[in-house]
């Protein structure tokens, strides 16, 4: 904790906060984020620094996974998110940023172990992610070449963003043509960026 009161905090108010007053200042009467981008709790993702986006740009709910539950009313906190970005902040994208080497695609694999900590909750909330773990079997059967793991994240992404558009203030929109949607599979160990092609169902390198 000290690290990051005494060194981060510290160093926040002093440097970045002195430089960015004016933005602050204009950020204390209410925010306008452009987008909603949703994605995984990993420490590893830093939506800020990865998109270089200021505070104010992203609004930005994560989870276990990246995931968006099917839509039911009245249920679970990324839809109320999800509703309060769309229906209140008129977000203009969405975007669903998933990842490589992510741990909650790779618990779908793991069978547990005696001594293990139970983890009810993870594994309750991971039910979510069981199709994308069907879809990658499939695709790997199509073609073992293909990384089971990697296609698990892609496949999550890509059934999220079914999801995502089964969400009538989404559809309402869609069909208006006031939002866009976009699946991304980020590379942690290359900084690589692709992106889902809705025509060729693919992930496509962003640059
Ligand atoms: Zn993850």
């Amino acid at each position: 904790m000290d690290k990051l009161q005494q060194e981060g905090y510290s160093k926040f108010l002093t440097s970045y906060f002195e430089e960015h007053q004016e933005l602050f200042d204009q950020l204390s009467q209410g925010q306008q984020p452009d987008t909603l981008l949703i994605t995984c709790s990993d420490s590893r993702i830093n939506p800020a620094l990865l998109l270089n986006a200021e505070p104010g740009e992203l609004f930005i709910v994560r989870n276990i996974g990246n995931t968006v539950p099917h839509y039911q009313p009245n249920k679970g906190s990324t839809q109320a998110a999800i509703e309060y970005a769309i229906n209140v902040l008129e977000v203009k994208k969405i975007v669903i940023l998933g990842h490589s080497n992510c741990g909650a695609c790779a618990h779908l694999y793991h069978e547990h172990v005696e001594g293990e900590p139970e983890l009810p909750h993870v594994d309750m909330w991971l039910k979510y992610l069981e199709p994308a773990k069907n879809a990658a079997m499939l695709a790997v059967h199509a073609d073992p070449s293909k990384n089971i793991f990697e296609m698990t994240e892609k496949h999550n992404v890509i059934i999220s963003l079914r999801r995502l558009m089964g969400y009538p203030q989404v559809q309402e929109r869609l069909v208006e043509d006031k939002i866009a949607i976009y699946g991304w599979w980020y590379e942690i160990g290359s900084g690589k960026i692709e992106k889902y092609n809705y025509a060729t169902n693919n992930f496509e390198a962003v640059m």
